[in-house]
């Protein structure tokens, strides 16, 4: 589906791919977490000298996991996306100059794995449900947002304890 024939792009000079894709898709497989609904996807593949220039816009839901809690979070993905192909770069010299390197003589160009790093990139590694989250109890495994437990004052940095009974003498 991200296949951009670039015999007809020479031709054409400007490609457009407008799709709907599944939260499923193979795209996101490799993503650390998943999709809640579909994903639209545009983009407009241009040729510009022996550039390939890629811009459009993904825009979705993901749904992460609260880091204190576990529950579901669902983040708003709008991104705007822009990354360009280079030919006969190598590799090396690609990553200097933040481009994909394009071999010669290639017929085609798959734009999967730069569209999935952007939209990696475009979601936070860490988020709480809510700023007050309390998260789990690192003892019981009490879910704190639900109940309460009776390990929190265990929990004390000891030295409080310490100081405490000293003012109570
Ligand atoms: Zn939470
Ligand atoms: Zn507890």
């Amino acid at each position: 589906m991200l296949k951009v024939d670039l015999g007809l792009l020479a031709q054409q000079h400007r490609i457009r791919i407008d799709a709907e894709v599944s939260a499923e898709d193979a795209l996101w497989a490799e993503l650390p977490w998943r999709f809640a609904e579909p994903v639209s996807l545009h983009l407009e593949v241009q040729q510009a000298g022996s550039d390939v220039v890629v811009r459009g816009e993904v825009d979705g839901v993901a749904e992460l996991a609260c880091r204190r809690c576990l529950s579901a979070v669902l983040y708003e993905v709008n991104e705007e996306l822009i990354f360009v192909y280079r030919t006969g770069v190598a590799p090396v010299q690609a990553e200097a100059e933040e481009v994909y390197a394009l071999p010669k003589k290639s017929r085609e160009l798959d734009l999967t794995l730069a569209v999935r790093e952007h939209v990696l990139l475009a979601v936070p590694e860490f988020v709480s449900c809510d700023d007050t989250c309390r998260g789990f109890c690192p003892r019981c495994g009490t879910n704190l947002n639900e109940s309460t437990c009776d390990c929190r004052t265990e929990d004390e940095d000891p030295r409080w304890a310490a100081l405490r009974r000293l003012r109570s003498e």
